[in-house]
């Protein structure tokens, strides 16, 4: 008898750490109230720039916390130079017109028969370029400073002002939202353009499953913060968008509003972010800033904090 209700004991100790582990394992990456008090409420545009930490800075209410009227913020916005807005036109510019000629390439030699294969190595393009925009957000947010030569103001600025001012890239136009994404795509593009214009037709042949890979990685690198742009937008989306957010094609807005809770250290995909969930359960992101931490000694999102704190 004893043995017996030994054995239940330890099956219901068993049955009750198996639960507490898979409600942390499925628990919200952040929570409601932790979503509330720590990030720009960007659907409620009468409110979203004068939340505060209300709670422990009681006569702080009026300087606002995110938004345009933020200090840090309009001093990155004006960092915006005449010189990188001609590098991004130029950027769009090349950009477009090797999609182009690509895109005509591919489609002249799709044929029915290939098109699962085809179908999957796009698929492959895609998680990519969702793992492309989750490595670079990570090292622009977490390392750097605004202040590094060339890079920092051109560069990192904008990631800096996207957190302290969420809804400024809903204000950019199409050149200054897509310039950098467009511009990395145009060494991959200008390759596959080369490929195509001076390989044999049978080696073409061979190679065409990886052709459309690296088209489709392209062609989502480069949308991608237009995508990102999109999931900040709540208000006058065309329904298409709307659907394809809502389906999980591309980045949809409950979901980016993980990442903008501060400190902003996960959720860093932006293209289709699913690759987020499984990075954070692996602690991937964590992982990586310990041991350049413990390398270096730099400590992780130190200039992003600095900025957010430039209020007043
Ligand atoms: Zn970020
Ligand atoms: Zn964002």
């Amino acid at each position: 008898m004893t043995t017996m209700n030994t054995g239940v004991q330890h099956l219901e100790k068993a049955a009750s750490t198996a639960c507490t582990m898979a409600n942390n394992f499925l628990a919200p990456v952040k929570t409601e109230q932790q979503i509330y008090e720590n990030s720009m409420l960007e659907d409620d545009p009468n409110a979203n720039s004068v939340i505060t930490t209300t709670k422990t800075l009681p006569d702080d209410r009026t300087v606002p916390r995110w938004g345009p009227n933020h200090k840090g913020a309009r001093e990155l916005a004006n960092l915006y130079s005449t010189g990188k807005r001609t590098q991004e036109c130029i950027c769009v510019g090349i950009c477009i017109t090797l999609m182009a000629v690509n895109s005509f390439f591919i489609v002249i030699r799709l044929r029915l028969e290939n098109l699962s294969s085809i179908v999957i190595s796009a698929l492959c393009g895609i998680v990519t370029a969702d793992f492309i925009s989750g490595l670079v957000h990570w090292a622009a947010d977490t390392w750097g400073s605004v202040e590094l030569p060339i890079l920092g103001k051109n560069f990192l600025r904008p990631f800096r002002e996207h957190h302290i001012d969420p809804t400024s890239i809903t204000r950019h136009d199409f050149i200054e939202t897509n310039g950098d994404n467009f511009m990395v795509t145009i060494p991959a593009l200008c390759k596959l353009t080369w490929d195509f214009l001076t390989l044999p037709e049978p080696e073409i042949q061979q190679r065409f499953l990886w052709s459309c890979y690296w088209w489709q990685l392209a062609i989502f690198v480069a949308m991608t913060n237009q995508i990102h742009k999109w999931s900040h937008t709540y208000f006058g989306l065309p329904g298409w968008v709307v659907w394809l957010q809502e389906h999980r094609v591309i980045l949809p807005r409950r979901h980016h509003r993980v990442h903008h809770v501060a400190p902003h250290e996960t959720y860093f995909c932006i293209t289709t972010g699913w690759l987020n969930w499984p990075l954070e359960k692996l602690r991937f992101w964590y992982i990586l800033e310990t041991i350049i931490e413990s390398v270096t000694g730099y400590k992780p999102r130190a200039d992003d904090f600095k900025w957010a704190q430039k209020r007043s």
